[in-house]
């Protein structure tokens, strides 16, 4: 179904929205959305001024007490209703997602996908939050545990899975009974937009989702954080800013969930097999054009396989077609802003000028648009920038390695510890590998791990809790425990 995407655009709200109602922001101010593919402006939003960020918290405490007691059943409806409805707009939303962040289709239909499951998930998961009873060891005392929602929570998402970082957070406070209100990223806020409206016509009062998207995100985070209503705050973005922001919600003592930058290995063993891990990297790499905080960062490959995979790697990467992710067979879209484009060309230079060597692409593309050619790296010394820091972008850097010790190593050589993926055949190698990498997620022969149902989340630097799964759900609750004298 084609979209037409002048009546599309004209359907996402651009408005602040505050105790149910779609309004300008108080001193009238607004921000532009580019697609990253033309440069051209698509949208102008409403900016949240302070003001605006206060009175969004307001509405989301006036509605908490009413909110937290509804019935589990009546929020697990709402989220089904909203992840059908989802599904109604799906193409709508893949558009959306393609016009303001510029993935290729295909790969926007994918995250409506991934990203709806949460809706759904979490639908299922809101009656299934049980607590527990018992005696105590002594059999002096009941034990009773229920789960409360934790209360108001701020919640600040990135731009680059506008739909998913969304869902993987909103779908979590409904389900727990919490109220919230939203700051999408600056660059992508049309999905959030169009989200919060799909959420309100599947039923959600007035209050218990606020969104304050803003050019400022400071102008609102900080007053919410410095309100002692305010109970948690869940972030997803670079580690410096998570470091900022837990430093402010250490004043009023938040919970708080941080997804944080990456840095993920991929290692490929001696014992792999190197189609099946070509096509893995092609996933862990490529996806989102390596704009993912899961993007596979280092290619740390045994020597005895590292030639035949580096060009068997840098021939599909010569397959991609890059473009606007709208025209049909687009395989790898822009990056988000010249900004982006120019940090990755720098890590590039940076390890070409210490001896790499480009196998493909390791340029620009001349034009409109902000796009940076699939590169693979081969001779990469593993101090080089492109190892040691988030690339963010299409480059595969490869490292290689002879002993599995030396493997384990590199691959724990940052301070990052989100995702890990690991080619071989070997399952005790497999074992070894969890014993001894310290991440939060891996993935053995499989380039893409993500699921709803799966907790997500690092150690280290980046970040702390878990989205998605039973762990997901817990992050919004908090336990109270009665004590019974026994009769
Ligand atoms: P970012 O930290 O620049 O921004 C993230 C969000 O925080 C945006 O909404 C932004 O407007 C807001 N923000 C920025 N400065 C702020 C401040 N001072 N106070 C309050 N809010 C502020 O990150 P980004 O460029 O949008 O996203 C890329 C980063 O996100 C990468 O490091 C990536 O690894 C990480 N990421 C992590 C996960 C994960 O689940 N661990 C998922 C996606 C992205």
């Amino acid at each position: 179904m084609a979209i037409n995407v002048d009546q599309l655009l004209a359907k996402v709200p651009t408005g602040l929205l505050i105790a149910g109602e779609w309004r300008d922001a108080s001193d009238g101010g607004t921000f532009d959305v580019e697609n990253p593919a033309t440069g051209e402006v698509i949208a102008t939003l409403a900016s949240a001024t302070r003001e605006d960020a206060a009175a969004a918290l307001d509405a989301a405490c006036a509605v908490q007490k009413d909110w937290a007691g509804t019935s589990a059943r009546e929020r697990s409806n709402i989220l089904r209703r909203a992840f059908d409805l989802i599904q109604e707009r799906a193409e709508e939303f893949a558009t959306l997602m393609t016009l303001e962040m510029g993935k290729p289709l295909a790969e926007s239909r994918g995250e409506v996908t991934y990203g709806s499951e949460f809706l759904r998930w979490f639908s299922e998961e809101a009656v299934r939050d049980y607590g527990r009873s018992a005696p105590t060891p002594e059999g002096n005392l009941r034990m009773l545990t229920v789960r409360k929602p934790v209360g108001p929570c701020l919640l600040i998402t990135p731009w680059n899975f506008p739909l998913a970082m969304g869902t993987r957070k909103v779908a979590p406070a409904v389900a727990a009974g919490c109220t919230m209100v939203l700051k999408p990223a600056r660059l992508t806020p049309l999905t959030s937009q169009y989200l919060a409206q799909t959420l309100i016509d599947a039923g959600l009062p007035a209050g218990v989702l606020n969104v304050v998207s803003s050019a400022s995100a400071g102008d609102v985070s900080e007053p919410i954080l410095a309100d002692a209503r305010l109970r948690k705050v869940s972030f997803t973005g670079s580690t410096p800013v998570g470091r900022q922001l837990m430093k402010q919600a250490a004043d009023n003592v938040l919970r708080t969930s941080m997804e944080l930058g990456g840095n993920a290995p991929f290692l490929v063993f001696e014992d792999a097999d190197l189609d099946d891990a070509v096509a893995g990297a092609m996933g862990a790499k490529m996806r989102n054009m390596g704009e993912a905080c899961t993007a596979a960062n280092r290619f740390l490959v045994h020597e005895s396989v590292a030639e035949e995979f580096a060009s068997k790697f840098a021939a599909k990467m010569e397959e991609l077609s890059t473009g606007n992710g709208l025209e049909e067979g687009t395989t790898c879209g822009p990056l988000i802003e010249a900004k982006a484009r120019k940090t990755v060309a720098e890590l590039v230079e940076d390890a070409v000028s210490r001896g790499a060597r480009a196998l493909t692409g390791a340029e620009a593309v001349e034009g409109a648009g902000y796009f940076y050619r699939p590169t693979v790296l081969v001779d990469v010394p593993a101090d080089a920038r492109v190892v040691t820091e988030e690339i963010f972008g299409p480059v595969a850097p490869i490292v290689t390695f002879s002993t599995e010790e030396e493997a384990f190593e590199l691959a724990n050589a940052t301070e990052y510890g989100l995702a890990s993926y690991a080619y071989t055949q070997d399952p005790s190698r497999m074992f070894r590998l969890s014993d001894h990498l310290e991440y939060g997620l891996m993935g053995f022969n499989a380039g893409v791990i993500s699921n709803a149902a799966a907790p997500f989340g690092g150690v280290k630097q980046s970040g702390l809790g878990r989205e998605g799964g039973a762990e997901g759900l817990a992050e919004y609750t908090t336990v109270q425990y009665i004590g019974i004298k026994d009769p």
